[in-house]
Parts: structure tokens; sequence; C-alpha cells
């Protein structure tokens, strides 16, 4: 069916980036938008902005009815999440399928199946995927403590790293699935957990897939995703480096086996957990499926030369996959850099404010996917990212050396952020290297916050 017009059910910086790729695609788009976000870039570009409620996100972003109502006032044929939000939520795409509408994502069954992170490794491990060592807490203590420390505790409907805590000993553990079973009930309505043997120094990488109504499964490599904090990402690459081909080949092989395993259509990513990843046997796990498009798609567009969103959009429609594995190819390397409104001084806690001047980014191979503007208010109702920098050069030094330069030159005043964590990042011989893991930023990092132009006066050597 060909989609006319598109509600988006988002805002920020992925709610620009949908409006983007509908207009590529002659799409009318429609932003479903929430008071406070009224006048923000998004709702200034959309074809047309229809407000649906207070600024609370659960009277506006995560209100399922006034979304698939939103879609049928304004006569749109299809729905996009986003990510965040109802992403990820079965019931919202159940129901927008059910007003007759198209939901830019895959069916909700999957989205079900994947959402349940017992459900999840049970079906990817049948198909011969690995999965960690993990059992759920109602096997009892004693199976529990028979995987042996360290643990983490995990929400089986989680994300965003929520209801997890990792337990070093026995004497925590009680209390750690007592404590992760509260906040899992409260942020997921579900207090059931498993826990997974915890492991001290793997990297975390995912693996871009596209799945078709014609059953076609392709994948677009991989994310190294490894720089963390709070177990969530602010740096991505792709490719990821030191990475062995034959570890490659198997996160690809096993990727597309999880997506057939729960027949897989539209944008999805397939994370792991990989021990060192240097060497062709090292061990690879199964973490979980994001069944939606993610923060970090643009290092996967600008290597692969593709618009995920524009494919995303035409396979809702249900057309083919235009091209076959064996047409794709990659080239050159891709960094993002997530910019939030963060204290990166007190263990990156999130600030609000207001964005009093920004000089914007800019320069040969640099991309900015954001929504901030000089004057924008960051409310305390959403998540606080801000922007996103894409860097892409012709190798991984180029693209670093272009980081060099634009961290150099772009000034954000009035809020804090993590722009000063890159400034510090940059320079790092660990990470010029690619020796990190997801516990290197806590293992390493002490605060430090580089200033940036405009701040103290120039130095001439
Ligand atoms: P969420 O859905 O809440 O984002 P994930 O299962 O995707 O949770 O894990 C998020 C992050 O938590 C991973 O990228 C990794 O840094 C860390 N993590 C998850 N499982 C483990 C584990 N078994 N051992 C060590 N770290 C882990």
């Amino acid at each position: 069916m060909k989609i006319k017009r598109l509600l988006v059910a988002n805002r920020g910086e992925i709610a620009i980036r949908i409006i983007r790729a509908a207009r590529q695609l002659g799409i009318e788009s429609v932003l479903a938008c929430s008071e406070v976000d009224s006048g923000t870039i998004p709702s200034r570009i959309a074809d047309k902005t229809i407000c649906i409620g207070k600024s609370r996100a659960q009277e506006s972003y995560l209100d399922i009815k006034k979304l698939v109502n939103a879609a049928i006032q304004t006569n749109c044929e299809a729905v996009h999440p986003g990510y965040g939000f109802l992403s990820e939520n079965p019931e919202f795409a159940r129901e927008v399928s059910k007003a007759g509408l198209i939901y830019v994502g895959p069916s909700w069954e999957a989205i079900e199946k994947m959402g349940d992170k017992e459900f999840a490794r049970n079906t990817v491990s049948q198909m011969g995927v690995p999965i960690l060592p993990g059992i759920p807490t109602e096997a009892g203590l004693d199976k529990i403590k028979s995987l042996g420390f360290p643990l983490l505790v995990k929400a089986v409907s989680g994300g965003s790293g929520r209801g997890m805590r990792r337990v070093e000993s026995e004497d925590q553990l009680e209390i750690a699935i007592e404590e992760a079973a509260r906040e899992a009930k409260a942020a997921f309505s579900d207090d059931r957990l498993i826990v997974e043997k915890y492991l001290n120094s793997p990297r975390h990488i995912e693996v871009q897939i596209f799945g078709d109504s014609q059953g076609n499964i392709i994948h677009l490599g991989e994310r190294e995703c490894s720089i963390q904090r709070r177990h969530q990402k602010l740096v991505e690459e792709a490719p990821a480096i030191n990475l062995h081909k034959n570890v490659k080949d198997n996160l690809y092989k096993y990727a597309i086996l999880a997506a057939k395993s729960v027949n897989y259509q539209s944008a999805g990513t397939v994370e792991f957990l990989v021990e060192s990843g240097k060497k062709p046997d090292s061990p690879i796990w199964f973490l979980e499926m994001n069944t939606r498009i993610q923060v970090e798609h643009p290092v996967t567009e600008e290597v692969w030369n593709k618009d995920l969103l524009c494919l995303q959009l035409e396979i809702a429609s249900g057309k083919k996959i235009p091209f076959t594995q064996s047409d794709l190819s990659e080239s050159g390397h891709a960094i993002e850099l997530r910019v939030y409104a963060e204290d990166i001084e007190n263990n990156f806690s999130a600030k609000t404010g207001k964005v009093t001047y920004y000089s914007r980014v800019s320069g040969a191979g640099v991309r900015e996917d954001g929504w901030i503007e000089t004057g924008t208010e960051v409310s305390a109702f959403y998540d606080s990212l801000l922007s996103k920098i894409i860097v892409k050069g012709s190798d991984r030094n180029q693209a670093i050396r272009r980081i060099k330069s634009l961290l150099s030159e772009t000034v954000l005043e009035g809020i804090p952020t993590t722009l000063g964590f890159y400034r510090w990042l940059i320079n790092q011989e660990d990470f010029l290297k690619g020796n990190v893991n997801i516990h290197w930023l806590e293992n390493n990092y002490k605060g430090e916050n580089p200033s940036g132009p405009g701040y103290g006066p120039l130095v001439i050597e």
C-alpha cells in the first residue's frame, strides 16, 4: 500500500530524521507533538503538526489512543514510532494495525517476542545463536549462585539499563534481586528478572539487519558501541576495528538467524557481547534484539551509503529490499558522538536549561542530526539527547582528525554537555588504538572536562 501521509509519533532529532526521509519519498509528514515541543525545529519543518497533549510523556508520546486518533484524524496511512517511547511496545503496533494503518516497524508479535529478554534468549539459542549462561530468578537462589559470581540481574522487559544490578558476591544477591524487581515493576509493569553471568571486559558489537515482507533478510555490517556510561552508549563506530573477519562473519550469521527466528520485517539491530574480538575464535554472546531503528543508525548509513529510514518506509509499504547481500559493500569509517545535556564532572547526571548559544557543527565529512538551536529550552520531561555528531572519513584516522577539528570549533553554551568528554576521549591512546570495552569509560574517566573554543585566551605558540 502506498503511503501518502505519515504520522511521526516521536520528537527531537529522530522526528526530524523521519520527516526528512518521508520528504525524500514524496510522503507528507504530520508531527504528533506535545505542548512543550510546539515551536521546536521538528514542529516547524513537518508538513503539519498536531498537538497530542501535555508535556508529560504519559499524556502525549506514551498515550497510544491519542496517537492512533491523531493518525486517523489527520488522514495518515502510516505511523512511524522512531526510537524510545512506544517504539518497542507491541500494544502500540497492534493498535496501529487494528486501526487499518501501517506500522513502520516489524509485526507486533516480533516486538513482543524480542522485548522479552528470556523469550528472546530461548528463541535465538534454539537457532544455534550462543547466549550467556543465565536463568530466571524463579529458578531459585541456589541455581543462580551455581552460575558463579559476578552476576548481572536484568529485567525481562528491561531497556535503557533500567532494572539492572551487578552482583559481586552471594551476600548482595537477594537485595539486588529485590531492588531490581521493584525498579522493573515501576518502569515496565513487569517484575520478572533474569540473572546472567557478568562479563568483565567484553565489547558491545551490534549488527544492523533488514527484513522484508517477502522473507528476505540482509545485514549492513556491525557497529562498535563499547564506550558507555551506566550501560548506555555514548560513541558508536562503523566498522568495528580490531575485529577478526571470522568474528564478523559469525556475528552476521547469528544476527540473520535471530531475525529469522521471529520472521523479522523492517530495520532491526541484534546486539552481542564479544570477548576481545581479535582472535578468530573470540567468544560471542547474544545480548538482545532491538526491534526498531537505533539512535546510532547514521554510522551505518555513512559507510554502507544507504538511507535506512527511506528503506524502512519502503519496506513498510510492502516493497521488497531493492538489493541483495552481494550487491552491498562498505567503505570508509564513521563515528557518532552523542551530545547529551549532562554534567560530565558529576557522573554524567542529566541537566536541563536553556541553550543560550549554539554554533552548530559543519565541515567536510561532518553530519549533524540534532534538534536544538540557540534559545532551545531543554526540559526534564524527556531524554537529554540534544544532537548526534556523525563524522565520516576515508579511514578511521581521517574521521578522528575531523572530530578533533570540529570539537575545537563547536560552542554550546548555557547547559553542560558531553562535548568536553569527547575532547578528552579523542586524545586517549586506548581509544585511538581501539583498545576499549564496555567498562573502559568507568575505569578510566575521572570527570575531565577540557574546554573548547571561546573560553580563555588564545595561545599562540
Ligand atoms: P538494556 O535493554 O537495558 O539496554 P542490554 O541487555 O541491552 O540492556 O544491555 C545494556 C548494556 O549492559 C550492554 O551494552 C552492556 O554494556 C551491559 N551488559 C548487559 N549484559 C551484560 C553482561 N552479561 N555482562 C556485562 N555487561 C552486560
